[in-house]
């Protein structure tokens, strides 16, 4: 078979004739950044669409971590997961902040609140989650955990673009929750993201901090970041939020394709259907005949491109090998998970055919 290649996901772009018009406001407005009419409407659909009270756009997901931390002041010790994308753990170094790594809950592949307690000391000050994979972390252990000790929440929130569990959004849980709109995620703009927090105030702050912490014309309180969206980023995400109802329900047929035809093999366990399946992501099982790696590079070998996320742990990266920790429900997961391919375009067909491969080769 020589069949073209599959990437585990694929941006979705809109027709480039409707950008179009988008880029003609843009040239006659002459404004490209700082606050453009595109960018005060961008926040205004996402507060909207999200059903979150206050937004604050980034030029990307990792600055507006990195921004969150340092709006809430931030020292010390940070309880965090292991099993994310890198720059989760980064926003933290960025801040001079030490992170403390706890295993996570082997079903959610979300930091477990029940070993939370244990890992904070005095230097402790906030709790950095990850949604991961877009699966809602339970929020309400940790915001419990949380107000006991007097530590802030922040979500890392990149997989969770319009997740909502019994109590609505989950953008809205904790004290701020940063967002990435990066390429590969499910609502792209180009490079983006942006953090969603509860009240005016603390998104002047934020808006300080992501324009060098100027304050106004003659003082500047912080050393901010430039961390601003332009007005081509922002335009292409209203234009994609138009077509947001077309991209979340298409990745919902491949989830349920993948689910119909994998979901009699014994060995591969299927993701949780309660996210807005940004990941597919399988499990391994040690009872398999082949390992994850084995499976990978198997279908690397049909064209087929499957992600080993998230591999290798965070914490057994260079600048995080000095810190102890154990945590082997993360470990286990870093081992056996593999994100099979799911976006929009995905044509049925190549979901049955990789479906088709892993069979044969399970
Ligand atoms: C993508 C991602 C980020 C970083 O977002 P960028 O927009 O790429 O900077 C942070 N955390 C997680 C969990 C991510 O998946």
């Amino acid at each position: 078979m020589s069949d073209k290649p599959i990437y585990v996901t694929e941006p979705f772009l809109p027709p480039l004739e409707e950008f179009i018009p988008y880029l003609e406001d843009i040239w006659s407005s002459k404004q490209l950044t700082n606050n453009g009419p595109m960018h005060e409407k961008l926040e205004q659909a996402l507060c909207e669409y999200l059903d979150v009270p206050e937004i604050a756009l980034f030029n990307n997901g990792m600055s507006a971590l990195v921004t969150s931390l340092q709006a809430l002041n931030i020292k010390g010790e940070v309880i965090t997961t292991p099993f994310s994308f890198i720059a989760t753990t980064h926003a933290l170094l960025w801040n001079n902040l030490t992170p403390v790594f706890v295993d996570i809950d082997p079903s959610s592949f979300n930091i477990d609140p029940s070993k939370i307690e244990s890992a904070i000391t005095s230097k402790t000050e906030a709790i950095l989650a990850v949604h991961c994979y877009g699966v809602p972390c339970n929020t309400t252990a940790i915001q419990k955990i949380a107000d006991k000790h007097g530590l802030k929440v922040i979500y890392d929130a990149a997989h969770a673009f319009g997740v909502k569990d019994s109590a609505g959004s989950v953008l809205k849980q904790g004290d701020l929750s940063a967002i990435s709109f990066h390429a590969t995620k499910i609502f792209n703009t180009f490079e983006g993201g942006a953090i969603i927090c509860k009240d005016k105030k603390t998104k002047l702050k934020i808006n300080q901090l992501k324009n060098f912490g100027i304050t106004n014309e003659n003082t500047i309180s912080h050393a901010g970041q430039n961390g601003k969206m332009s007005e081509i980023c922002a335009a292409f995400g209203l234009l994609q939020l138009t077509k947001i109802d077309h991209i979340l329900n298409s990745r919902r047929e491949v989830y349920q394709t993948y689910v119909e035809h994998l979901k009699d093999i014994v060995g591969i366990k299927l993701p949780s259907n309660k996210t807005n399946n940004s990941y597919f992501p399988i499990i391994v099982e040690k009872q398999c005949k082949i390992t994850r790696d084995e499976l990978h590079e198997k279908l690397k070998e049909k064209n087929i491109f499957t992600r080993k996320y998230f591999s290798p742990l965070i914490s057994d990266c260079e600048p995080y090998t000095h810190i102890q920790s154990e945590t082997p429900h993360a470990r286990s997961a870093s081992a056996r998970v593999l994100c099979l391919p799911i976006y929009p375009n995905l044509a049925r067909g190549d979901v049955v055919k990789i479906c088709h491969h892993i069979k044969e080769l399970l």
